[in-house]
């Protein structure tokens, strides 16, 4: 038994996780004593004799849990980019442990009559502007939490947490049930329309289930997607849509209609306990949104004019369905065939020609070269350092100056044992509150690697090379941090705003500027010509009225539910009918998720109430790209130094104001009905 590196100093180049020397029993025991150390050093807090003070209670707090933290990122990080089943193990057991911890500490009443008394002097303390915040957020978290509550209200409280956390985790593993249990098993002669891909997507699928020689389409989005884009079987596309869109619903044990009820009936209670007429207005109340009518001008204005848009992309679905000998009504198991037809005829793309430009390496340069412009960063890769996966590259850093500024990780192939999307995460936050701490980040995608031995390199789609550029967004976002405090640090930003550094940087892949020099071609090595790049632009808003529709519609829904004042009465299937008819969703659209499958609202509590965040972040998105636009350069090196204060802040100052000090105006809404195509229809 060597000694546990988590009890041990690293001695790393700058703070990396001796990944070589972690093992999967290291990690209980380092829980175990982060926790113990954590609940410590509140007790210590606590048991001040003195009368609180800044330093003692709110930068102690910050202190706290350093070991427990430390443990936990590199558990997560490991445990979703590369796990086994003694992760998975430990994962289950520390999960309902490390909730525990959190909730004894955020019900502690001792340490919040320290926080409270600090609070209520707070004009007097002669705080920084940052210390300011922090003891009002910390405040309003501990309120939020229940700490004004009585002593049975906390009980419930602790209650109704505990019952949600089971109700969420049946709701997932309902949904998880329906798309393993559904399975469409095709012959070679029901692939009609298929390309290349799909067909060897449900040939492997079809092995993975013992059915040699056949094809299998599952509810898995990348499996259906395509099957529903490609496939000129209407009736094939019917089941399989059918299928789809009844994940959850099935009467039985995997039903999820009682879930939903018990969960909104729990959350309404939650809400009125802390003193919210509903669960939207107590989850808005702590958003940039603010207000429940806020959030609904948000998604009205946009949902009208995707409407309209959507009709006229319909009329030309409708002209090519009849052209092809379809003489009845457009259903929603048609709009995607139909639409890849049009695209195809509009526009003359096809995924073959131009997936050949967009060579990972090349796009993973452009990305690094657009934060040297805008932020002065540069980036070496250090081999030398270690990773956790052969594929894993480590990046050193640095600023315009040669300082360090902290390590970049970027791993982005797909692999068993990686779980699948895309996102960032981090080891170590950037802070300063005990000498300089600089961050190490991670961005994990899940490409298909290329056959490595044959020398061939990874190309990627155009949805794909965005996505690099997203995570990447949210990457700088942690680099860029120059604040004191840990809780404050990088993307611990309120969640309708953390989406905005990721969702802007995404515009730089497609700028002209970076397509010319970086997209080439992986045999030739010429660049893009120009009359695809022209093309591939000019089909940007194909679709997207159907795409505005299908998400703004399951925004409304989430909004709708949550402000019911009496949710404890709710029938969903007559709720989902009426909201369909009272907005007037496209039956040939319908919702991106119906309730019975709406994992984000119902499989955690993370985006109840907060659908709406990808579109509120779009907003401060496209109206702050349209600067760079505006001002003749993308890489305007005065809007670029403003646009780095925001990457900067962390959660040091109110996220609107930082949006008035890079933009010198409130956002407006134009360049988003720009960008999706919805101006004109106006
Ligand atoms: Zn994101």
């Amino acid at each position: 038994m060597t000694e546990n590196p988590f009890f041990a100093d690293w001695g790393t180049p700058f703070g990396i996780p001796p990944f070589d020397q972690i093992r999967p029993e290291h990690f209980p025991p380092a829980f175990d004593r982060g926790m113990e150390e954590q609940i410590a050093e509140i007790a210590a807090i606590v048991a001040s004799p003195a009368p609180p003070g800044f330093a003692d209670t709110i930068e102690a707090l910050e202190r706290s849990g350093r070991l427990l933290d430390r443990v936990n990122r590199v558990f997560s990080n490991l445990d979703s980019s590369d796990t086994n089943p003694a992760l998975e193990a430990i994962a289950r057991d520390y999960a309902p442990k490390l909730a525990q911890h959190q909730m004894r500490i955020a019900l502690d009443p001792g340490l919040f009559a320290r926080i409270d008394d600090l609070y209520a002097r707070r004009g007097n303390l002669e705080l920084a502007e940052d210390q300011m915040r922090l003891l009002e957020r910390r405040h309003l978290r501990f309120v939020r939490a229940g700490a004004l509550l009585s002593p049975d209200q906390k009980a419930r409280m602790g209650a109704i947490s505990e019952r949600l956390a089971t109700l969420h985790t049946l709701f997932g593993q309902n949904v998880l049930h329906d798309e393993r249990e559904w399975r469409l098993v095709l012959d070679e002669a029901d692939l009609e329309g298929l390309p290349g891909f799909a067909r060897a997507a449900a040939a492997q699928a079809a092995a993975e289930r013992e059915l040699p020689g056949r094809y299998v389409v599952t509810l898995a989005r990348s499996s259906i997607e395509p099957f529903l884009t490609f496939s000129s079987r209407r009736d094939l596309r019917r089941i399989a849509h059918e299928a789809w869109t009844a994940r959850g619903t099935h009467p039985g044990d995997a039903d999820n209609t009682p879930l939903i009820r018990e969960i909104m009936a729990l959350r309404g209670e939650q809400a009125r306990l802390l003193g919210y007429d509903t669960f939207a207005a107590y989850r808005l109340d702590d958003s940039m949104a603010k207000t429940t009518d806020a959030v609904e001008r948000l998604l009205l204005e946009v949902w009208d004019p995707a409407k309209q848009k959507a009709r006229g992309e319909r009329a030309a679905l409708e002209r090519l369905a009849r052209a092809e000998g379809l003489n009845e009504p457009l259903e929603p198991w048609d709009w995607r065939y139909y639409a890849e037809k049009v695209r195809h005829a509009q526009y003359d793309l096809d995924e073959a020609e131009v997936k050949p430009y967009f060579v990972l390496d090349n796009m993973v340069a452009a990305a690094f070269d657009t934060a040297g412009h805008l932020f002065g960063l540069t980036f070496t890769a250090r081999g030398d350092l270690p990773a956790y996966h052969p594929d894993v590259r480590v990046w050193e850093v640095r600023d315009q100056a040669g300082a360090h500024v902290g390590l970049f990780l970027h791993d982005n192939f797909a692999r068993p044992g990686k779980h699948s999307g895309a996102w960032s995460s981090r080891f170590r936050d950037q802070q300063d509150l005990d000498g300089p701490v600089t961050p190490i980040v991670v961005n994990n995608n899940n490409f298909s690697k290329s056959d490595s031995a044959g020398g061939e390199p990874t190309l990627l789609s155009f949805d794909d090379a965005e996505t690099l550029f997203h995570e990447f967004g949210h990457g700088l976002h942690t680099l860029l941090s120059r604040v004191r405090y840990p809780s404050q640090s990088g993307t611990a930003v309120r969640r309708d705003f953390v989406e905005f550094p990721s969702q802007i940087f995404e515009h730089w892949m497609s700028v002209p500027e970076n397509l010319r020099k970086y997209a080439r071609h992986y045999q030739t090595g010429e660049g893009i010509p120009e009359t695809l790049m022209g093309r591939l632009l000019a089909a940007r808003t194909f679709n997207e009225g159907f795409a505005t529709v299908e998400y703004t519609a399951s925004a409304l829904i989430d909004l709708e539910l949550h402000r019911d004042p009496h949710p404890e009465r709710l029938d969903p299937d007559r709720f989902e009918r009426e909201f369909l008819a009272t907005y007037g969703v496209p039956r040939e659209i319908g919702l991106r998720h119906r309730p019975a499958h709406f994992q984000h609202l119902f499989a955690g509590g993370g985006y109840a109430a907060g659908y709406y965040a990808y579109l509120w972040a779009e907003v401060l998105d496209a109206d702050g790209f349209a600067a760079f636009t505006d001002a003749g350069d993308v890489f305007d090196p005065a809007l670029g130094e403003r646009l780095k204060d925001i990457y900067s802040a962390g959660d040091t100052r109110d996220p609107m104001e930082l949006y008035r000090a890079f933009r010198g105006r409130d956002p407006e809404i134009a360049a988003l009905l720009r960008q999706r195509g919805l101006a004109e229809t106006q």
